[in-house]
């Protein structure tokens, strides 16, 4: 079992991504406002793992654009009720004065107006929805979802939902592992085939069921993010794990990081990318295609 916090790496890092990559999107980057994003690093910083990077939003673009990376999926989540309006309408005006992120919005499901809070963020240019179930403490086919499955199904926006069982922090409200489970969320697949669904960080710790469910919907998309680095923290696929995803299929599974929430360096994982050495092909879809095809990135 993992212990939290877990502590840094203090690996060196790149001053630009390795010469010779495709284009590089980061499809999993975070951005706040201001105050959360402090919040959320103090918490990490006591129960999940220390912040190498605490640069607040302009910074954190910057330095992922300034070292190579093309653009930018920022994510953000709102831990309750009755803010996700305010943080949607940030994000929205961080897109609009920056044209290398697209941001994805928020909501607490369940929440008073939940459909109108969407629809207003969808309105306003962010595209898709992001949900996290350790945070937000909700299973992923909880009823409360249902509708803001319909809505994003209805718009052809996707959701990117954190819907593997890790990492178990004990500091989370919720048991992840009491919430999550493959099976769910394979439930809520059954349930909204014109839903198109992202899971984040491979579906971590589930990767035989979540490779099962690739080969099955075609609906199924998932991200990389802090799976590739050999860090400590939750169980990681072996790199064999990871090639048998991008066989099963290497036009659905993305590249992103976790930017600016992470314990190493920022460019760890890609450069363990490379020693895997993939055939040109896939790891072009995988830095870039794929990103630019879910997110409908121009
Ligand atoms: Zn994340």
């Amino acid at each position: 079992m993992t212990h939290y916090p877990v502590p840094a790496l203090g690996d060196p890092e790149g001053e630009r991504l390795p010469d010779g990559l495709p284009p590089v999107i980061d499809a999993h980057v975070h951005l706040f406002p201001d105050r959360l994003f402090q919040a959320i690093w103090d918490w990490f910083d006591r129960h999940g793992w220390p912040i190498r990077y605490r640069l607040k939003t302009p910074a954190a673009i910057d330095f992922l654009i300034s070292r190579g990376v093309r653009q930018i999926v920022a994510l953000q989540y709102a831990h309750k009720p009755g803010i996700a309006r305010a943080m949607n309408r940030y994000l929205a005006q961080v897109c609009r004065d920056r044209r290398e992120v697209t941001g994805l919005a928020t909501v607490f499901p369940g929440e008073e107006g939940a459909r109108e809070i969407l629809e207003e963020a969808l309105g306003d240019g962010l595209r898709g929805v992001k949900l996290h179930c350790h945070v937000q403490c909700i299973a992923p086919d909880a009823p409360a979802l249902a509708p803001i499955f319909e809505l994003c199904a209805e718009r052809g926006v996707p959701i990117v939902m954190h819907a593997g069982r890790e990492p178990r922090m004990p500091a989370l409200k919720c048991d992840p592992h009491q919430l999550c489970a493959a099976e769910r969320v394979e439930r809520v697949l059954r349930d909204h085939p014109r839903l198109t669904l992202c899971v984040p960080h491979l579906g971590c710790d589930e990767y035989s069921e979540y490779a099962r469910m690739l080969e099955r919907y075609e609906h199924l998309w998932l991200d990389t993010t802090m799976m590739l680095g050999g860090f400590p923290g939750s169980s990681q696929p072996s790199p064999e794990e990871l090639i048998r995803f991008l066989e099963i299929r290497p036009d659905r599974i993305l590249y992103g990081t976790d930017f600016p929430n992470l314990p190493y360096a920022w460019d760890r994982e890609i450069r363990t990318l490379l020693t895997y050495a993939l055939a040109p092909d896939k790891l072009e879809r995988l830095l870039s295609t794929n990103a630019r095809a879910l997110h409908r990135l121009g």
